[in-house]
């Protein structure tokens, strides 16, 4: 069974100082936790503090995105070569990389190449639009997204998926269980036509609006192995209270 991992996206969210604060508070909050991969996700003026305020520890830390080549004329932007050491994920094509900054399923295929060349572990995301869904065109969405992201990866290793339908990111209004599941497994299925067996070791999270409540509904689905968690992540005790959920309905079906 594949080990589950829960990510915090503090998206454009924390000064410095409050960064730390709350990457200290989560490892205080987790110090007993097991058997779930956890990955805070700063903004990139604070990575190398929460990665200090966390060595030592099992948390792992990630970017929020990264640019597709070493270095060049880019104001503004940061390269995998700058990742790499600094911490071991980085979440890639996320809604709001899409919504906003116009990234595409090809630019983003071209960033999860250069990061798994560095050695990152992307945490590839993709989730179809409230219209979409609506016009019953949401499996074929996310799985075009999906293959076209990955064209070229030959070798799932170190890879993480979150389906992010992106009418639940930021709005309150989470997927059902069941919605999420029937996604998961779709992703699932067109990782295990690609890859075959290796296809098991990648987690498939849900993201959008996951909060301590709902927690449970998603990390008890057969194909959801954790949860990319924007809102809640920014409160210490809500995001350790999604992890320990994970972990103990993770150690439940182990048993069971
Ligand atoms: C996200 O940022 O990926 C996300 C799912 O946000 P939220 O949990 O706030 O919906």
């Amino acid at each position: 069974m594949v080990t589950p991992l829960v990510a915090g996206n503090w998206k454009m969210h924390t000064t410095l100082a409050e960064a730390v604060a709350l990457a200290r508070a989560i490892r205080r909050a987790l110090a007993r936790v097991q058997g779930v991969e956890v990955v805070l996700c700063p903004p990139f003026v604070s990575l190398a503090a929460v990665a200090r305020a966390v060595r030592g520890s099992a948390l792992r830390v990630g970017a929020q995105n990264m640019h597709h080549q070493e270095k060049g004329a880019f104001t503004g932007e940061i390269s995998p070569t700058m990742l790499s050491g600094l911490c071991q994920y980085v979440i890639l094509g996320h809604s709001e990389r899409r919504r906003h900054f116009g990234e595409t399923d090809d630019l983003v295929n071209r960033k999860v190449l250069k990061a798994v060349e560095h050695g990152l572990r992307p945490i590839l995301c993709v989730g179809e639009s409230l219209e979409e869904r609506q016009q019953g065109r949401a499996e074929g969405v996310v799985s075009q997204s999906l293959l076209a992201c990955l064209k070229g990866i030959g070798a799932p290793g170190g890879l993480a998926i979150a389906y992010e339908p992106v009418w639940a990111i930021g709005t309150g209004v989470p997927a059902t269980g069941e919605q999420a599941q029937l996604m998961a497994a779709l992703v699932r299925r067109v990782l295990a036509d690609r890859y075959g067996r290796e296809a098991a070791q990648i987690p498939v999270l849900y993201g959008g609006s996951v909060t301590p409540t709902n927690t449970q509904e998603f990390v008890v689905q057969p194909d959801i192995d954790g949860a990319l968690v924007g809102g809640a992540s920014l409160d210490a005790e809500s995001f350790a209270q999604i992890v320990r959920l994970t972990a103990q309905v993770r150690s439940r079906a182990g048993e069971g």
